[in-house]
């Protein structure tokens, strides 16, 4: 079957991953929708690339712009990225926007009957309940793109939930996994911008390095799977090769393994439940030699101790710590933050904001807004 897909965040770092997939199976994937902000030239080169694709870009000067181009209509801002998560002749939307700007037309996908892939874990964080509930209704897949999730839903895969011991997230543990406490205070965002094993969007490359990443990835998981958060935990495996695993009553583990590559979990989601030789390499395990594991750092990165709070505490307190996360990581890459400020905001924010525990989609924005406003100050 072949699968008409849009893509909002196309020009980014998942967005030219999933590009890669498109192009390597083009009788399975048909590119119908195109997004992009921030690199407008790339946006007119995706254009030129696929003809039938209807665009959209950041603003109405760009859209002007590349219309004239192009000589065909093009969308633009918030409207644009609703009116392409609605196009009747998608199948599927996949959201790689960073950041919470993906959550509407995310919903919206959802509510016209499509399937959702779902790169930007920070919609599922600040709104799982809501986005779970839109696609139960609906009767669209929620499909995981982020490479832990993913692994967790191919090992999953025709097993009885009610045996599912607990969830056990990969972590790389980020640069600084051996560092000792007093050496974060002067980590400059170069430092936190170079990972280990993957390349990938400057804000999700900083959440690795504070593990708020791995924060939002157990709240992520707490949705996708409708797991306790008290049975979502985090291992670190410093090689980014066991994508994640998952422990069952009987005490088996099952893992799904694969190279660095996010094309291999965007192939996955978008051409689910069928799979294809990709574009994604190989895996050489006797060349790697060897897998190490290892616990957490909680004490040096209390990312993960916030996250489970607000995961376990639910209502509004996980829109709160990432929005609070996501301004903060602005600050710290623009120099007025510390790195240890990221955190130091972030649970700033989660003691101050009014907690409210059924939120409205408008009380998750007004928590999300009072968040970021605290960090700002
Ligand atoms: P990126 O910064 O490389 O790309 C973001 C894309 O979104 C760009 O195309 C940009 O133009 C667009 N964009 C940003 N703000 C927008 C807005 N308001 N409206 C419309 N378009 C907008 O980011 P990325 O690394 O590709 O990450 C995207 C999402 O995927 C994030 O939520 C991240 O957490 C998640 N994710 C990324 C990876 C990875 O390997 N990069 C892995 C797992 C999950
Ligand atoms: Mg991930």
């Amino acid at each position: 079957m072949k699968r008409r897909v849009v893509i909002l965040g196309a020009t980014g770092s998942i967005g030219e991953s999933a590009m890669r997939v498109a192009r390597a199976l083009p009788d399975r994937i048909e590119i119908v929708g195109l997004a992009g902000r921030n690199n407008i030239g790339r946006l007119l080169e995706l254009g030129r690339e696929f003809p039938e694709a209807v665009l959209c870009a950041g603003d109405e000067s760009a859209a002007e712009r590349l219309s004239r181009t192009l000589g065909r209509p093009v969308l633009h801002g918030e409207e644009g990225l609703l009116t392409l998560a609605a196009l009747p002749e998608a199948d599927l939307v996949l959201v790689a926007i960073v950041g919470t700007s993906g959550l509407k037309p995310a919903l919206r996908a959802l509510e016209t009957d499509k399937d959702l892939a779902v790169a930007s874990k920070e919609i599922l964080v600040m709104a799982g309940e809501l986005v779970m509930a839109t696609a139960q209704k609906m009767g669209g897949r929620v499909l995981p793109v982020d490479s832990e999730h993913n692994a967790i839903f191919q090992c999953l895969e025709g097993q009885d939930p009610s045996t599912v011991k607990r969830l056990m997230l990969t972590c790389s543990g980020g640069p600084f996994r051996k560092a000792a406490s007093a050496d974060l205070a002067s980590v400059t965002p170069e430092q936190a911008l170079r990972h280990p094993t993957w390349s990938m969007g400057r804000k999700i490359t900083i959440d690795s390095a504070t593990l708020f990443n791995k924060g939002l990835e157990m709240i992520e998981a707490k949705w996708l799977f409708g797991m306790p958060m008290d049975r979502v935990d985090v291992i670190v495996h410093p090689q980014s090769i066991v994508h994640s695993l998952v422990e069952f009553l009987d005490g088996s583990i099952l893992a799904q393994l694969g190279s660095t590559d996010m094309a291999l979990p965007i192939q996955y989601a978008l051409t689910y439940p069928e799979r294809f030789n990709g574009p994604c390499a190989p895996l050489d395990l006797t060349a790697l030699g060897k897998l190490e594991f290892e616990a957490p750092r909680t004490d040096l990165f209390p990312a993960l101790d916030l996250a489970r709070r607000a995961g376990t505490t639910g209502g509004t307190l996980p829109a709160v710590l990432n929005a609070a996360n996501e301004a903060a990581v602005d600050a710290f890459l623009a120099g007025r933050l510390s790195f240890p400020g990221i955190w130091e905001n972030v649970a700033r924010a989660m003691d101050t904001v009014p907690f409210v525990e059924h939120p409205t989609l408008d009380q998750l924005i007004e928590a999300d807004q009072a968040a970021r406003n605290i960090v700002a100050s």
